[in-house]
C-alpha cells in the first residue's frame, strides 16, 4: 500500500480508511490490557500519530514489545477517531514492523531533553528532534516565501557565482580556493606563484554575489540571488557563521528609498508566511523557546519599519550614559548591543539606520551630498539585530574610481565594475538579507548555530 505522511492523515476525516505509514518511534507505552501505543514520527509535521498495537498481533511480543525510541517501523492500520485525549485520529495497527533496530542502551535520543551544546555534537542525529524538524520545515517554508515574494514581483533569480577571483569584496575574510599543494607552496623565495594553481590566480569562496547580481540588475532591471556564502571571520558570537546563505535582490532604476520600501515588505511578506503555513512548528516555538514570539512578529507584520539615520541614531545612543561596552561616538560603527538597544528600549520595533559615514562602509555605496556619509542602509530586529545590509550603488564613474583609489584598492581589479558606470550606468541599489539570522528571529533560537543543518564555525567541522 501506498505510504501516506502523518501530516496529511492527522488533517485528515477518513475513518474506517486503511492505511500505511512509515516512520520512527518517539514513544512507546505498554499497557496492562494487552495493548501497546506506539507515538510514531515521520517527520512531514512536528506532531506524532498514535498507533495501537493489540497483543493479538502475531508479533507482538516478539517485536512490538521490543520496540524502543528511535526504531523505524512500518505500519499498516485503519485510521480511527480517536477516544482519547489530545489527538483527533489514531491507527489501529493490523501490521505493525520494526524496520530499523536502536539499541536503548546506546541511542542518544533518549526521551529526556538534551542541551543544544549537546545535540550539536551530534548533528546527525539532531533533527530527528521537535526543535531541529521545525527548524528545517521553516526554513524549507521560507525559502519558498522567499522565491515567491521576488518570483511575484518579476524579478530573476540569478545564479552567482561561489568561487570569485576578485578577493577585494569588502565585506570579509576569504577563504582560499586552490588546488596547490600547501606543503610545498612556497618558492625559495617565499612566494607563491599562483600561475601554478588551478585559476591561474588566486581564487577564494565568495562573500557576497552583489558585484555580479548589479552586472545583471544592469540588464534585466530586477535580479536577485540566493545561495551560500562564506566569510573567514574568526568571530565566535551566537550570530555568525563561516558558511551562510544570503538573499540578495539588486534593483536597476531603484534609489535608497526604494530599497528600503522592499527590504521592509520582504521581512513583514515572509514573516507573514511563516505565522501563517507554519503554525504547528511556529506553536511549538512560541511555548518552548521564544516568549511572545508569535505576538512580536503579528507586531513587526503590521507597524511600520523606524526610519532614521545614522547621525540621529549617535545622537540618542550617545545619551545613554552606561550599559554600553562600545563606545558611541560619530564615525564609529554601531555595535550590535547599541543596534538591540535601538530595537527593544527605544523604539520596540524594527529599525532601519542611514547615511553612515563613508569610511566605515565600502567602497561601492552611493556618496551623499554631504560628502561625507554614502546611501547605505541597515535593517535591525529585536534579539538578532542587523539582518539586513544594503545601500544605493555609486553610479558615477568618476567618483567611484576615486572612491577606489581612495580605499588603496587598485582599479584595475573592478574594471568591468568601472564599466558598468561607463555604459549606460542608471541608479540602483540592492541589499542582503542574512537567511540563518531571519531564521533566528524566526524561532527565537538565539544561537545561528541551531538554525542551519550543519553550521560551520572556527575551529568546527565535524560534520
Ligand atoms: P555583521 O556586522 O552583523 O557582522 P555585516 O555588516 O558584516 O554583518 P553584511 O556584509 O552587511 O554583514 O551582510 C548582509 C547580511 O548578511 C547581514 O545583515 C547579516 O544578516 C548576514 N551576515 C553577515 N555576516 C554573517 C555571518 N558571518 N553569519 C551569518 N550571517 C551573516
Ligand atoms: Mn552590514
Amino acid at each position: 500500500m501506498r505510504r501516506r505522511k502523518i501530516a496529511e492523515l492527522l488533517e485528515s476525516a477518513d475513518f474506517g480508511s486503511e492505511v500505511t505509514i512509515m516512520g520512527w518511534v518517539r514513544t512507546k507505552r505498554d499497557s496492562k490490557g494487552g495493548f501497546s501505543f506506539l507515538e510514531i514520527n515521520d517527520g512531514s509535521t512536528i506532531k506524532n500519530i498514535q498507533v495501537i498495537a493489540e497483543d493479538k498481533l502475531a508479533n507482538y511480543t516478539k517485536e512490538i514489545l521490543k520496540l524502543t525510541t528511535g526504531c523505524s517501523v512500518m505500519v499498516n492500520g485503519v485510521l480511527v477517531e480517536s477516544p482519547g485525549k489530545g489527538q483527533r485520529v489514531e491507527i489501529q495497527g493490523t501490521d505493525v514492523k520494526a524496520i530499523g533496530w536502536a539499541d536503548p542502551d546506546t541511542y542518544p535520543l533518549q526521551k529526556k531533553k538534551h542541551s543544544f551544546e549537546y545535540l550539536r555534537t551530534i548533528a546527525h542525529l539532531r533533527p530527528r528532534t521537535n526543535t531541529f524538524g521545525a527548524v528545517a520545515r521553516i526554513r524549507n517554508a521560507m525559502t519558498y516565501a522567499i522565491h515567491t515574494f521576488f518570483q511575484e514581483r518579476a524579478f530573476i533569480y540569478l545564479h552567482s557565482p561561489i568561487i570569485t577571483g576578485s578577493n577585494c569584496e569588502g565585506a570579509g575574510d576569504m577563504f582560499k580556493v586552490t588546488t596547490l599543494d600547501l606543503q610545498s607552496l612556497r618558492n625559495e623565495d617565499g612566494e607563491v606563484d599562483f600561475r601554478e594553481d588551478f585559476f591561474g590566480k588566486p581564487a577564494s569562496l565568495t562573500v557576497s554575489g552583489q558585484l555580479e547580481a548589479e552586472v545583471y540588475a544592469l540588464a534585466l532591471g530586477s535580479v536577485y540571488t540566493f545561495g551560500p556564502t562564506f566569510r573567514a571571520e574568526d568571530s565566535n558570537t551566537y550570530r555568525h557563521l563561516a558558511e551562510f546563505w544570503m538573499v540578495e535582490p539588486e534593483m536597476a532604476f531603484c534609489d535608497l528609498k526604494g530599497n528600503i520600501d522592499l527590504a521592509e515588505e520582504l521581512v513583514k511578506s515572509i514573516l507573514a508566511y511563516a505565522l501563517k503555513n507554519c503554525k504547528d512548528d511556529m506553536g511549538f516555538f512560541n511555548r518552548f523557546v521564544g516568549k511572545d514570539l508569535i505576538a512580536t512578529i503579528d507586531d513587526i507584520i503590521t507597524s511600520s519599519f523606524v526610519r532614521l539615520t545614522y547621525t540621529e541614531a549617535i545622537k540618542i545612543l550617545s545619551k545613554v550614559t552606561e550599559g554600553f561596552e562600545f563606545p558611541v561616538e560619530w564615525g564609529k560603527d554601531i555595535q550590535s548591543e547599541h543596534e538591540r538597544y535601538l530595537c527593544e528600549v527605544v523604539f520596540k520595533r524594527p529599525v532601519v539606520v542611514t547615511d553612515y559615514p563613508k569610511e566605515i562602509k565600502p567602497f561601492y555605496m552611493k556618496v551623499n551630498k554631504d560628502g561625507r556619509t554614502v546611501k547605505a542602509m541597515d535593517v535591525l530586529l529585536p534579539d538578532v539585530g542587523e539582518i539586513i545590509g544594503g545601500s544605493q550603488r555609486e553610479d558615477d564613474y568618476e567618483t567611484l574610481l576615486n572612491r577606489i583609489k581612495e580605499m588603496n584598492l587598485d582599479p584595475a581589479d573592478y574594471w568591468w565594475y568601472l564599466d558598468l558606470r561607463k555604459y549606460g550606468t542608471v541608479v540602483h541599489s540592492g541589499f542582503g538579507l542574512g537567511f540563518e539570522r531571519l531564521i533566528q528571529f524566526v524561532t527565537g533560537l538565539s544561537n545561528i548555530r541551531d538554525v542551519i543543518p550543519f553550521p560551520r564555525t572556527p575551529k568546527n567541522l565535524d560534520f
